[in-house]
């Protein structure tokens, strides 16, 4: 199948070329005939499968078919809002790039960067807004824009725009938008909150649904290091040095935890930089410019800010720190491997993650392979009848987990559990790394 097949306009297929894609992705193929024919979605499709072109194209297409031109200042008419800044400004970018030649007019709206220009541009008047929502309620309520003439409005990883707690925003947003519209909503889990919502918002949707929830791509190569956290930054370091990785997003799950480790790689002679919600949008646009251009060659960041992050051909993602909640691990091994390319996700864990670790894989229906020498001891990572919610364990005491003696440890030979985690020093790293 081919784009033209889809319906696109020529201004809309030169474009696509330019991007070089030449053949639609599967969500593509699914939404965007059924964007064209004006109906509601409800779309369960992760980052990296070409989602944002699949809801930008029919709408840049359908906004052009019937804009009045002659119009000056004219009305806004779609709207795509988007948790994350940095989304947003990738969503707004792929719509440059794709209605390059169509003559309308689009604006980024996100927190983080100053009011004044916002204000300026809103008030010009453009086509299109891509948006977080806060920023973007603050200025209706400056009536800097007006919303009640959108045609079609799209929700872009709604399931995390929920996450961070967006709904009374949504809610807020929806009342100032017309009744007749079309909506279309993004969201990579289609869980029991995105029901809600969708049923809240969307008049008779078609599901399109491209990968399980629970799917990763299977062009990323995974592999897990049972480590004792103490080495985590040994192994990170001696990973990127000894192999000469030139591109690494690693995640971290604090933004403290992201400038630490950031100063430590620093320290190792490795060019890092953080990205995390606590920095400026300019340190947050100059921290991933660095990255995109090779300036820097590890970006250490927090799932929020890397959320919808799309750098091209990302060879290596790096789970410093096991997500807790399952979904985030798609996520984030989805920064690599992206549209058929190849990549390598690496999750380093200790045993204090065992737990988060079983959930995952019971998530994801499968293990993930663990690496045989990690270069130190080998340690256990088994929870075994993790406990139930506000059922103590009566083993050990623990709360969270407890290590299962009789099962097979990760790695070659079986350790007791008081042998848990002694080092066996650099050079078994070595050995592991050149894997
Ligand atoms: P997304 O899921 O929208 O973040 O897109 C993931 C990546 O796939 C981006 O780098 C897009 O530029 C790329 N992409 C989107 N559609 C296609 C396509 N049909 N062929 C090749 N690459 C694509």
């Amino acid at each position: 199948m081919s784009f033209k097949q889809l319906g696109l306009t020529e201004a809309l297929l030169t474009a696509v070329a330019e991007q070089g894609y030449s053949i639609p992705t599967p969500v593509q193929q699914q939404t965007i005939p059924l964007m064209l024919s004006g109906k509601d979605i409800l779309a369960g499709a992760q980052t990296g499968t070409g989602k944002t072109a699949s809801f930008a194209l029919p709408l840049l297409q359908r906004l052009a078919e019937e804009v009045d031109f002659s119009q000056g200042s004219r009305p806004v008419r779609g709207l795509i809002l988007t948790p994350t800044r940095e989304l947003a400004l990738q969503v707004f970018d792929s719509i440059k790039a794709y209605g390059k030649y169509i003559p309308l007019t689009a604006e980024v709206i996100v927190g983080g960067v100053s009011v004044g220009m916002q204000t300026r541009n809103l008030r010009r008047g453009c086509d299109i807004i891509v948006a977080t929502p806060g920023r973007l309620l603050d200025h209706v309520q400056q009536r800097n824009v007006n919303l009640s003439k959108v045609d079609i409005l799209v929700l872009d990883e709604a399931d995390r725009m929920l996450d961070m707690g967006f709904l009374p925003d949504i809610k807020r947003l929806m009342g100032l938008l017309p009744k007749r519209r079309q909506t279309v909503l993004f969201s990579a889990t289609i869980a029991n909150g995105i029901k809600t919502l969708a049923a809240a918002l969307l008049n008779n949707p078609t599901e399109v649904s491209v990968a399980r929830q629970n799917a990763t791509a299977d062009t990323i190569t995974e592999q897990l290091y049972a480590i004792n956290k103490e080495y985590k930054r040994e192994v990170l370091s001696y990973l990127i040095g000894s192999n000469n990785w030139q591109q690494v997003l690693v995640f971290v799950r604090t933004k403290h935890g992201a400038d630490r480790l950031q100063k430590q790689l620093m320290t190792d002679g490795i060019r890092a930089t953080a990205l995390h919600g606590d920095k400026t949008q300019g340190a947050r646009n100059k921290a991933l410019e660095a990255f995109k251009t090779g300036k820097v060659s590890v970006l250490v960041a927090t799932d929020i800010a890397a959320r919808g992050l799309d750098i091209e051909d990302l060879p290596h993602v790096v789970n410093f720190d096991l997500p807790q909640v399952p979904e985030d691990y798609v996520h984030r091994i989805g920064r690599t491997g992206r549209a058929g390319a190849t990549g390598v996700a690496i999750s380093l864990v200790c045993p204090d993650e065992a737990r988060y670790l079983a959930e995952l894989e019971k998530f994801l229906k499968r293990q993930i392979p663990r690496v045989a020498d990690t270069g130190h001891e080998p340690i256990s990572l088994n929870v075994v009848d993790a406990p139930k919610k506000n059922a103590p364990n009566k083993t050990t005491g623990n709360k969270d987990f407890r290590h299962n003696k009789k099962t097979q440890p990760v790695g070659k030979s079986s350790k007791s559990p008081d042998n848990l985690g002694k080092p066996a020093g650099r050079r078994g790293a070595a050995r592991s790394s050149k894997r």
